[in-house]
C-alpha cells in the first residue's frame, strides 16, 4: 500500500499534512496540497502568473467584444 500523499507546500518548514483527495491537485502546477494550501495563492503556485494572465486575457477579450458590439450598435 502506498504511503499517504503529503502536501507539497514547502516554506521554511514543509507542511506535511495529508493531501486532499481529488481537489487537492492544483491544475496549474500539478502538485498536490492539503486543504490549507490547495489554492494557487496559498502555495505560491509556480504558474500563478500564468493563471492570473489567463484570467486577465479572458476578461480583456470579453471587454473588447462588448465594446465592439456597443460601437456597432452606436453606428447602426
Ligand atoms: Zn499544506
Ligand atoms: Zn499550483
Amino acid at each position: 500500500m502506498p504511503a499517504k500523499k503529503r502536501c507539497q507546500f514547502q516554506d521554511e518548514t514543509p507542511c506535511n499534512q495529508a493531501v486532499l483527495r481529488i481537489v487537492g491537485k492544483c491544475p496549474h502546477c500539478v502538485h498536490e496540497f492539503c486543504g490549507n494550501h490547495r489554492m494557487p495563492e496559498h502555495h505560491k503556485c509556480l504558474n500563478l502568473d500564468n493563471c492570473r494572465q489567463q484570467a486577465f486575457d479572458k476578461n480583456k477579450a470579453k471587454l473588447e467584444s462588448e465594446r465592439t458590439v456597443a460601437s456597432k450598435m452606436a453606428t447602426a
